[in-house]
């Protein structure tokens, strides 16, 4: 038997439409040099109109690319609904990646347009030679406009361009499988991926996003989206705002904690979202200079593993926070560690600190390194791999096939999950050290070393060694005004893990490097270790 539900596409013009009548008076907080800037999601939606019209004018049809170069502000929202919802391709380029990866991806999405904030002007000039798909170039904002000199691409003002357009748009109303944006991983190894979402993967996604077991977004929250709308989409926050009627508080690029922690003060948002590295940056800042955190219901930290101390150290401020796994891959949420009710003391931790349940619509599967499937108890470890309507069943132009295993796609991520579907990562596949044939989580020595006082950060790789053919170097940075010595390190970690994991070559460093989306760079770290940069230190061998 057919059903008889009305076959309506899943859009993001639908959001568009929606949010900007439904929730019109909402708004859109812009960070600035000197203030903030506002705008109502009504005003956004006139604007994107203008834009589309003027993007549609400089020749943009069907599923071409129109590239974003820009920080979280106003007018890359405006991208987001108009682009897309014209009926074409938004493609967020990662204001941080090197020169040779940006212009690399660029021309494999083959982008017609690009649109620029004006503070990142002098980055994409450099790499534009190496541009040869791009023939239009707008720019947002104050710029020095000289660096374009010689461009082969066109020009233009945001404003000029948008300035006395039509503010309405006839939206177009695709087939819902159709391509709406696309973003390139950020892996450290090989060329980056690209992945390109579908209206219904951002649409079901966006969904998933505000419900309740997801980030629990309504219209009362004031969304703080520090992750970068070029890292996985801003996890969804931007679509899925706009779909309940959140206020967006957007940095631009004021990312460091003394900006972030007065925009939180000033406008007072109840939930943020943002990897590691920045809150702990953060914590630090709010712990020197104790500011008004209190609107804060929730911070959601994800990206990577968030160390226990991180999430005591909000804890002590009185801010929840809350666990999140996800991927580029997978739009990008997996799963949130919100805590089943009843849950209470240690289970409660054990809870927080597992990387969340898998939402509803993603499926996982634990696979052995022989290829069996293995069960979900908690107990056994293998690799995640994952399938649902808004993880990409293959990378753009059918890059690197291997990751897809039978309609599932490998993850590279190594943990357990629960029989309730809490995932509990040890480690990415590749950062696994393996000594004497034995596992070491870089994940939980990291973990450990980061919950001594006296430690910011640490790193932790594995390099090799004669005997035991790989063995962890932990790399750690002193937190200022604190010393701390290797014995110590060594000491406090011992109550933590089996004595044999215990790292016998360390490394104090000034900072942690970091890729382009904040993460810690442990490709960079091997390769100090190998060239011999790294002043290593070293303990008695293990027996
Ligand atoms: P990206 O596509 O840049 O967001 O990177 C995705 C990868 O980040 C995942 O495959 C994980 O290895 C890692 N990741 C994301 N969230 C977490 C988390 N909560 N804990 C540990 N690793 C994470």
């Amino acid at each position: 038997m057919r059903s008889t539900m009305q076959d309506v596409p899943l859009s993001i013009a639908t959001i568009v439409r929606y949010g900007t009548t439904a929730h019109g008076d909402r708004e859109v907080v812009t960070c600035t040099a000197d203030g903030v800037r506002r705008a109502t999601y009504a005003e956004v939606g006139r604007r994107s109109a203008q834009l589309a019209h003027a993007l549609r004018d400089l020749g943009i049809e069907g599923d071409q690319r129109v590239a974003t170069f820009m920080w979280n502000n106003q007018e890359h929202l405006e991208a987001y609904l108009a682009v897309p919802s014209m009926g074409a391709v938004l493609h967020t380029l990662n204001v941080r990646l090197f020169p040779d990866q940006l212009a690399y991806i660029a021309d494999h999405a083959q982008d017609k347009v690009v649109l620029v904030d004006g503070s990142v002007l002098p980055l994409l000039a450099k790499i534009l030679p190496k541009l040869d798909s791009i023939e239009h170039i707008v720019v947002n904002g104050p710029a020095d406009l000289a660096v374009l000199e010689g461009a082969a691409a066109q020009v233009h003002s945001w404003e000029e361009l948008i300035a006395g357009r039509p503010e309405e748009f006839d939206w177009v109303d695709l087939d819902e499988r159709d391509a709406a944006a696309m973003c390139y991983t950020s892996g450290t190894t090989g060329n980056p991926k690209g992945v390109v979402y579908s209206h219904r993967s951002i649409y079901l996604h966006s969904m998933q996003v505000c419900m309740g077991d997801g980030f629990s977004l309504t219209a009362a929250d004031r969304v703080l989206a520090v992750v970068p709308m070029f890292h996985a989409m801003a996890w969804g926050l931007p679509y899925a705002a706009l779909m309940v009627g959140s206020t967006l508080l957007m940095p631009d690029r004021f990312l460091t904690p003394e900006p972030l922690a007065a925009f939180i003060a000033a406008e007072r948002p109840t939930l943020a979202g943002a990897v590691p590295t920045v809150w702990t940056g953060l914590l630090a800042q709010l712990q020197a200079h104790p500011s008004d955190v209190s609107t804060l219901r929730q911070v959601v930290i994800g990206g990577s593993a968030c160390p226990p101390a991180l999430m005591e150290g909000f804890d002590a401020l009185g801010i929840r926070v809350i666990h999140a796994w996800g991927m580029t891959e997978i739009s990008p949420l997996g799963s949130v560690g919100h805590v089943p009710p009843g849950v209470t003391g240690d289970e409660e931790w054990r809870y927080r600190l597992s990387q969340g349940r898998l939402v509803a619509s993603v499926q996982a599967r634990l696979v052995g390194p022989d290829g069996s499937v293995l069960p979900h108890d908690g107990v056994a470890v293998g690799e995640v791999e994952v399938r649902g309507p808004w993880v990409t069943a293959s990378y753009y132009r059918d890059q690197d096939p291997d990751r897809f295993d039978d309609g599932w796609l490998r993850t590279g991520d190594v943990g357990s999950i629960t029989p309730d579907s809490f995932l509990n990562l040890t480690d990415r596949a590749k950062d696994v050290i393996k000594s004497g044939g034995e596992w070491i989580s870089s994940m939980e020595l990291e973990n450990a070393l980061m919950s001594h006082p006296a430690v910011a950060e640490a790193s932790v790789v594995g390099v090799p060694d004669e005997r035991w053919g790989e063995r962890p170097l932990a790399t750690v940075v002193v937190k200022e005004g604190h010393t701390v010595g290797i014995e110590e390190l060594r000491e406090h970690l011992s109550g933590q893990v089996a004595s044999w994991q215990l790292p016998e070559r360390w490394a104090f460093i000034d900072e942690v490097p970091k890729t382009s989306v904040g993460k810690f760079d442990k490709k960079v770290l091997r390769q100090r270790y190998a060239e011999g940069t790294l002043d290593v230190r070293t303990t008695a061998p293990i027996r």
